[in-house]
């Protein structure tokens, strides 16, 4: 496997910590990364039709319908070279995306080589997601206690909290993903895809799990 060319699908729940192992997997493997919710959050931004009509669906922490998100994800995807690597973070999350996915790829190009599972208990996912903060500058996630500095460790930046981090949007999205991407874990499982990784403890030993695992994989 050529480095650049490896695809990867970064699943977890929602505070697993997928956004901040994309940033340092995306530079490891020197591939692109696309966030299906960052793609949202730009729309909604933008306040693009596609942005408002999702942001009703994101706000109360459900599901974008699956074909706008098919759509986007798609786009962007199917404009990569068919050799050229990615890593999807957030995508796919309802089995019938993980389906058309694979589909699209093996008809375009090749199929997604590995799915990295960041398993984190359902106590630390409430913790994390009511501490975190996003940078408006480089988008990165940080855990912050309330009375830090809004300000970004990476690049100086300035945090905020997303609208889908209260209380009750979190317990909906951890609802969701029960119900609905846990049967993508499923799918991947039975074509034995999944590397599963503990994203418990500091932010150093779970990058360094994962790039341990991902060697492992890479030389086998
Ligand atoms: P994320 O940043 O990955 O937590 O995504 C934020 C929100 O965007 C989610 O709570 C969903 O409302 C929406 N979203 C992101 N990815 C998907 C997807 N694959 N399918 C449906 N909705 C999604």
């Amino acid at each position: 496997m050529i480095m650049g060319s490896v695809r990867l699908v970064l699943f977890g729940p929602p505070g697993a910590g997928k956004g901040t192992q994309a940033l340092y997997l995306r530079d490891y493997l020197n591939v692109p990364h696309i966030s299906s919710g960052d793609l949202f959050r730009y729309h909604l931004q933008q306040k693009t039709p596609l942005g408002i009509q999702a942001s009703e669906y994101i706000n109360k922490g459900l599901l974008v319908p699956d074909n706008v998100t098919i759509e986007i994800v798609l786009d962007k995807l199917l404009d990569l070279h068919p050799t050229d690597g990615f890593l999807l973070d957030g995508f796919p999350r309802t089995e019938y995306q993980a389906r058309i996915l694979s589909e699209k790829l093996t008809t375009k190009s090749k199929d997604i080589d590995k799915v990295i599972y960041i398993d984190v208990p359902i106590t630390e996912l409430v913790r994390r997601l009511s501490n975190r903060y996003i940078c408006s500058d480089c988008q990165a996630p940080l855990q912050l206690n309330p009375s830090e500095p809004k300000i970004c460790s990476l690049c100086g930046g300035e945090l905020y909290q997303r609208s889908d981090d209260n209380t009750d949007s979190v317990n909906t999205r951890l609802d969701v993903y029960q119900r609905e991407t846990i049967p993508v874990l499923d799918f991947y499982r039975s074509q034995d895809l999944v590397i599963t990784i503990d994203g418990t403890g500091p932010i150093d030993c779970i990058n360094k799990r994962v790039q341990r695992h991902i060697e492992t994989w890479l030389t086998q």
